[in-house]
């Protein structure tokens, strides 16, 4: 299956041209989303960063942006909203404060596919949602934008109220530099799968390998220090990923030894990967595409909001640092904060 790639020529600036457009947060998206979308000509007296009265706002203010304080009446004059508060704020925010006051064929923007997926924001039928989604973090949007290259980002049309969300989605993709290097036709169900299959499912089993990995090496002598600097402190495996990305998954390896190449290559054959591919899809169907992830989620989303061990998050970081991994990295880490520090 290969996705549609939107290119600047299929992107239209003018359909933004007498619009208000309001970004709801000015942090790590907005901030850059903002200044961009500024940048490629609309006028900042069309733009307005609704934010609490705190240093977010004041950084708006500092880069000339019109700030409102009050989301309701930035709401009211939005034509076109970007939701870049943090995704489990959103329901609470947009749905209270936003929601009652739109109009009615309001185009909304999200970044993540996350709350509309699960279906989490009130909105009217007659409106237009679209997800602009970057997959580059905030800062790099904007540096990239500023060299005038382009970053990678989905987009889509969820919701068709006008008649012309697609094509306002392309237009406010283009205005904050998107497709530039090409914008990838996505979905919001595509976009969580992939994100929450990531966090959920991927990352944890590599976390799990490098803590057994850590425990059986430790067992046959080798040292804290040796395995904290030769598994992750020497910065080698970020390197192997910048180089997958540069040169491919499999050919990088050619940039390691003969040893290290034939090692990888037929160990990796030799898995049986069965059981993994079984708990990936249990992990993808059970938990991330049939919600139950999210419900739960939900219910502990204020909890998150606590201090000491009220908070799920910090029992979470107590139990994994308590492992024989955690433990060697912060004897290691006293040990040799001089170094580390060069
Ligand atoms: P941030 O954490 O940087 O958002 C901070 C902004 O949200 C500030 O303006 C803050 O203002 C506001 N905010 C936080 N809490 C509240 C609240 N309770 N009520 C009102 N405003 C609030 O968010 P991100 O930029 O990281 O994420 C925004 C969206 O972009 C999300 O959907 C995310 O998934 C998506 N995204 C993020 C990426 C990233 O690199 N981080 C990458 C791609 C997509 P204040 O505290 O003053 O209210």
């Amino acid at each position: 299956m290969s996705a549609k790639i939107y290119y600047d020529s299929d992107a239209n600036l003018d359909l933004l041209k007498d619009k208000t457009i309001v970004f709801l947060g000015f942090g790590n998206q907005g901030a850059a989303q903002a200044q961009n979308l500024r940048d490629s000509g609309i006028p900042n007296e069309k733009i307005v960063v609704a934010n609490r009265p705190d240093h977010y706002a004041e950084d708006a203010k500092s880069k000339g942006f019109n700030v409102e304080h009050d989301f309701a009446k930035a709401a009211k004059q939005a034509d076109i909203i970007f939701l870049l508060i943090p995704d489990q704020v959103q329901p609470r925010v947009f749905n209270n404060e936003i929601a009652p006051n739109l109009k009615d064929d309001a185009c909304i923007v999200v970044a993540s596919g996350y709350n509309v997926f699960y279906k989490l924001l009130n909105f009217k039928p007659s409106q237009d949602i679209v997800m602009v989604a970057p997959r580059m973090i905030g800062s790099s949007v904007r540096s990239l934008y500023v060299k005038g290259k382009g970053f990678p980002c989905f987009v889509s049309s969820e919701q068709d109220g006008t008649g012309k969300a697609l094509e306002l989605a392309l237009a406010l993709s283009r205005a904050i530099g998107a497709t530039k290097a090409g914008a990838i036709a996505s979905s919001a169900r595509e976009e969580t799968a992939m994100d929450l299959f990531a966090e959920q499912a991927l990352w944890p089993n590599i976390i799990m390998l490098f803590r057994e990995a850590f425990s059986v090496l430790k067992e046959a002598g080798c040292s804290d220090e040796a395995l904290c600097y030769e598994m992750w402190m020497s910065k080698e495996p970020a390197e192997i990923f910048e180089r997958a990305a540069e040169d491919g998954f499999i050919r990088q390896l050619k940039h390691h030894s003969t040893v290290s190449q034939y090692g990888q290559l037929n160990g990796a054959l030799n898995l049986d990967g069965s059981a993994a591919r079984a708990h990936f899809k249990d992990i993808l169907y059970n938990q991330v595409l049939n919600a139950k992830f999210q419900q739960e989620f939900s219910k502990i989303e204020d909890d998150l909001e606590k201090e000491g061990d009220a908070n799920p998050l910090e029992i979470l970081y107590q139990k994994s640092e308590a492992s024989e991994l955690g433990q060697a990295e912060k004897r290691v880490r006293a040990r040799l904060a001089g170094l580390l520090a060069q």
